[in-house]
């Protein structure tokens, strides 16, 4: 059992490495964050794994994160007692990537350096961020529960493939040892590795410890001690208090629960008291993940119960159309054995759920309503990137429909761009004397939408129309049919009524029209008996000579397409 095997990388691991290495060089630092993140994360699991088996802690229940290095040897090793890795484990984990969407996610490289190193971030680097500095890593592993004998020891230079055999260790957990690059001396420093824990993992509530370093008068150099050290602060960061907390610790640790690179747009950290009591620190992206349409992703919050990590992704902590909110829910009423299962139907989460919804909300509303032209423009980012998503709470959440509403933006006629900036309340600012209903047309894209030849008579006067061109539209349409008692109407469907926007002079100019057309209309009609179910003279069109209209109550042109196109 104990031979060594060599075994190839997964395609997408060999491209992985080679656009890491190339194009995170400038940002090589990262590489600490990630392999402490990882070993923060395997104590979690340990600790949870623990909870029904008080064994697998064997003698050695503190646990911690060891950092060091060896000047000779060149080398830094983060050590960590948590879960550890079986054989097959670190075959799967290590030489694997199992995110969803990894395909599209190498569909979407374009070969630009600076492009790919902001898509790689987002994607998540973890583990292989150590080749940028290493070019070989050995990982030391042996899985909570396992015999001395069935360590593990896997080990690559990071290119095509790597080696794994059974070895004997010392200890539950892993070692990662990276065998610096020639050039990276300047890491083997004991004052380098604790300013990197410092400025990353600050937030990580695990104790990270160094060996101390002291200053020895006789030998008039400093030498490395026995005794460890811990570098960072070692609470979780949402326990503690507000004040205690720098914007930058917030960052940092929005990149640890999100795996993004880049910093969130905002955040919301709370302590509720009351009927549920839980700690929420939650955050808006500033980019949506490419993974965002995928119907099998479970959203970004992590769930603790009193500070002990529970479970990632719970969806149910968050409604579907807010899953691209990344945070920590940290509950003091859940039993620790909480289950997906039993969290589907818990009173406690229903009640987190409600209270998170609201303060995302209020997230949103506070950007979305701001003065100052920083936070308007993070608004205006926030819907580029996730519009189309909040608008399915249109149907989804009929209790927040209404502050839904107010955050929704549109394109409109009154703009000359494709821009979606226009909300419901600019609409109505603008609407003209005697004005009383929203106007709207719906296509399948913005060229489409503003030369509607429906639009034409709203043109000629003056009046607003949006133009609604997401897929997510018509569907959303469906579950709202006014803004503050302004009725939605679509300008493609029915006998358009501009009622006071027409004035008498028109009125009676119309009639006479409709009356001197009668008997070609009626002739139109027979002809078109089996295809139109009714004709009428319009006075909707100013260049085009006719149109075609949905009935009243008729689904429209162009959800009929749509769901044709889904095969329904
Ligand atoms: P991620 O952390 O996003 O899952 P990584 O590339 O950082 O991705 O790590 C890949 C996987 O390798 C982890 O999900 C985990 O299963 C395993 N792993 C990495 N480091 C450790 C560790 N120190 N202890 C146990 N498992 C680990
Ligand atoms: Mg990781």
């Amino acid at each position: 059992v104990s031979e060594k095997q060599t075994l190839g990388f997964q395609t997408e691991v060999k491209q992985m490495l080679h656009l890491m290495i190339h194009s995170l060089y400038s940002n090589k630092e990262i590489f600490l964050r990630e392999l402490i993140s990882n070993a923060s994360d395997a104590a979690d699991k340990l600790r949870f794994e623990a909870i029904d088996n008080d064994a697998l802690y064997g003698n050695d229940h503190e646990l911690k994160i060891k950092v060091s290095f060896d000047k000779e040897a060149r080398t830094i090793t983060i050590s960590d007692n948590g879960i550890g890795m079986t054989r097959d484990e670190a075959i799967s984990h290590l030489g694997t990537i199992a995110k969803s969407g990894t395909k599209e996610f190498f569909g979407k490289l374009s070969g630009d350096q600076q492009q790919d190193a902001a898509l790689i971030g987002q994607f998540g680097v973890g583990f292989y961020s150590g080749f940028i500095v290493a070019d070989k890593i050995t990982v030391d592993t042996r899985r909570a529960g396992a015999d001395a004998s069935e360590g593990v020891r896997w080990e690559s230079a990071g290119e095509g493939d790597y080696s794994i055999e059974t070895i004997e260790k010392n200890g539950r957990g892993t070692d990662i040892i990276l065998h610096l690059r020639e050039g990276e001396d300047e890491l083997l420093s004991s004052w380098k590795i604790k300013s990197i824990i410092r400025k990353y993992s600050d937030h990580i509530s695990l104790p990270i410890v160094m060996r101390k370093e002291e200053w020895d008068d006789e030998k008039k150099e400093t030498v490395v001690k026995d005794d460890l050290e811990t570098v960072n602060q070692a609470s979780a960061l949402w326990a503690r208090s507000k004040s205690e907390i720098t914007p930058e610790q917030y960052e940092e640790f929005y990149k640890h629960v999100s795996h993004d690179f880049q910093a969130p747009l905002t955040h919301t950290h709370n302590r509720v008291e009351g009927r549920s009591e839980y700690t929420q620190l939650l955050y808006i992206p500033a980019k949506a993940p490419f993974d965002m349409w995928d119907r099998n992703k479970r959203g970004g919050i992590k769930l603790y119960v009193k500070r002990v990590f529970i479970m990632d992704d719970a969806e149910q902590l968050m409604p579907t159309y807010l899953r691209f909110v990344k945070g920590v829910i940290d509950s003091s009423d859940l039993p620790l054995n909480v289950s997906r299962e039993i969290l589907q139907e818990s009173r406690d989460v229903k009640v987190i759920r409600e209270g998170s919804t609201k303060r995302v909300l209020g997230m949103l509303e506070e950007l979305a309503n701001a003065d100052e032209q920083e936070k308007k423009d993070k608004y205006v980012t926030f819907w580029k990137e996730f519009g189309q998503v909040l608008k399915e709470g249109i149907g989804e959440d009929a209790a927040n429909k209404e502050r839904l509403a107010k955050l929704l933006r549109f394109a409109s006629t009154a703009n000359d761009s494709d821009e979606q900036v226009t909300s419901f309340a600019d609409y109505v600012a603008r609407m003209k004397e005697g004005q009383d209903k929203i106007y709207y047309v719906t296509a399948d894209n913005y060229a489409a939408a503003k030369n509607s030849p429906h639009l034409e008579i709203f043109r000629k006067k003056g009046v607003e129309v949006l133009l609604l061109t997401d897929r997510v539209d018509e569907w959303m349409l469906s579950f709202i049919q006014d803004f503050e008692g302004k009725e939605l109407v679509s300008v493609a469907k029915g006998g358009l009524d501009l009622g006071a926007l027409e004035d008498e002079a028109e009125k009676k100019e119309h009639e006479e029209t409709e009356t001197s057309y009668a008997e070609l209309v009626g002739k139109m009609k027979t002809a078109l008996a089996d295809k139109a179910k009714d004709v009428r003279v319009t006075f909707r069109l100013t260049d085009s000579p006719a149109c075609l209209v949905a009935d009243e109550n008729e689904l429209s042109g162009n959800l009929l397409r749509m769901l044709k196109a889904a095969g329904q």
